[in-house]
C-alpha cells in the first residue's frame, strides 16, 4: 500500500483589494489546517481577471500575511503567468472531445432559453444556465468566441469535512462551463484545478462562498484524468447587509500592525477560542493546537 501524499494546502486571492476581515479567515483556516497536519500551505495569486484587480493589491495581500505571520512554504505561483498550462488543459480537452468552441452571446444564451419555454434561470454566481446551443458544433457562420466544458449528466458528488456529502446536478443547474471567456481571458473554474494540481495541492480550505465552485472543479478534474483535492469550506464573514464581507463591497484592509487582533477574530468566526496574547510565533503554535484539537474530536 501506498502511503498517502503529504499534506499541501494553499490560500488563493484573487488581488481586488487588501487583505480584509473574510479572506483572513479562509487565510487562517488553510494555514492551521497544513500546519495541524505537517504539511506545506502555498499561496497563490488569482490575478486573471484584470477589470476587478487593483494595483498593488497582491503585494499589499502578500505584506500583511507576512506580517500575521502567515508566511507561504516555497515559490508564490502568479496565475497571469500561467497561460501556457491553461492553453495546454484546454487543449487536452478538445483533443478529448470534451471542450468546445462556443460562438454565443450572453444575450443569445438568455434568449433561446426564453424561447425553449425555460426562465432565465440563473447560477449562484449570476451566470444563466447554457443551453448547450453550440455544443454539437458552431452554425455555418459563426465564430468562436469562448470555449466549454461538455459537462456529463447526472449529480456530482464531493465530499467536505466539515458538511458532509455535498452533491449538484452540474449539466441541469449549470450547463456546459466556459473554460475561456469570449474576452479571452482564462475562466477560474480551469486556472484553478490545473494550478491545484500543479502545485500537488492535497487539501483545499477556502470559504463556503465557493462551494458553489467545487463541483465544477470536481468535473473538470475527472475530465483532465486528474484527481481533486480533499476539500474543506469553512463559514464565510458576513458584512453589515448580511452578504459576504468581499472587497468587491468595500470590505475594509485588516489593521496588520494589530496581527493578534486580527488573527483572534478570525478565529472565533472559525468557533476556535483564541489563545491568551504571546508573541506572535507562539500564538500561531497555540492556535494550531487548538484547531488540531478540535479536528480530532471531529472526526
Ligand atoms: N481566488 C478565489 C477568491 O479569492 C479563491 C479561489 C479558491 O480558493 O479556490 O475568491
Amino acid at each position: 500500500m501506498s502511503a498517502p501524499a503529504p499534506y499541501v494546502g494553499r490560500f488563493a486571492p484573487s488581488p481586488t483589494g487588501p487583505l480584509h476581515a473574510g479572506s483572513v479567515v479562509a487565510a487562517l483556516a488553510s494555514w492551521l489546517d497544513a500546519r495541524a497536519h505537517r504539511g506545506r500551505w502555498l499561496l497563490r495569486i488569482e490575478d486573471l481577471d484584470p477589470p476587478r484587480e487593483q494595483p498593488g493589491a497582491a503585494a499589499s495581500i502578500v505584506d500583511t500575511l507576512g506580517r500575521l505571520g502567515l508566511h507561504p512554504d516555497g515559490e508564490i505561483v502568479v496565475q497571469s503567468t500561467r497561460g501556457s498550462a491553461y492553453a495546454e488543459a484546454l487543449g487536452t480537452l478538445v483533443a478529448r472531445g470534451l471542450g468546445y468552441p462556443c460562438g454565443c452571446t450572453r444575450r443569445e444564451i438568455a434568449d433561446s432559453v426564453l424561447h425553449a419555454g425555460g426562465t432565465r434561470t440563473r447560477t449562484r454566481h449570476g451566470e444563466l444556465r447554457y443551453p448547450g446551443t453550440c455544443r454539437d458544433g458552431l452554425a455555418p457562420g459563426r465564430t468562436a468566441r469562448a470555449w466549454r466544458l461538455r459537462v456529463p449528466d447526472g449529480v456530482v458528488r464531493f465530499e467536505d469535512r466539515r458538511l458532509g456529502t455535498q452533491s449538484q446536478d452540474i449539466a441541469a443547474e449549470i450547463g456546459d462551463f466556459v473554460l475561456k471567456r469570449a474576452d479571452g481571458l482564462w475562466a477560474y473554474q480551469l486556472a484553478v484545478v490545473v494550478d491545484d494540481t500543479a502545485q500537488g495541492v492535497t487539501d483545499v480550505v477556502r470559504g463556503t462562498d465557493l462551494l458553489g465552485s467545487t463541483g465544477r472543479q470536481v468535473v473538470l478534474a475527472r475530465a483532465l484524468g486528474l484527481p481533486s483535492p480533499r476539500w474543506l469550506h469553512v463559514p464565510v464573514v458576513a458584512g453589515a447587509d448580511g452578504d459576504k464581507l468581499s472587497k468587491q463591497t468595500g470590505a475594509t484592509a485588516v489593521d496588520a500592525s494589530r496581527p493578534l487582533e486580527v488573527l483572534g477574530a478570525a478565529m472565533r468566526h472559525l468557533g476556535l477560542e483564541p489563545p491568551a496574547d504571546a508573541p506572535l510565533d507562539a500564538w500561531l503554535a497555540d492556535a494550531t493546537a487548538r484547531w488540531a484539537a478540535r479536528r480530532l474530536r471531529a472526526s
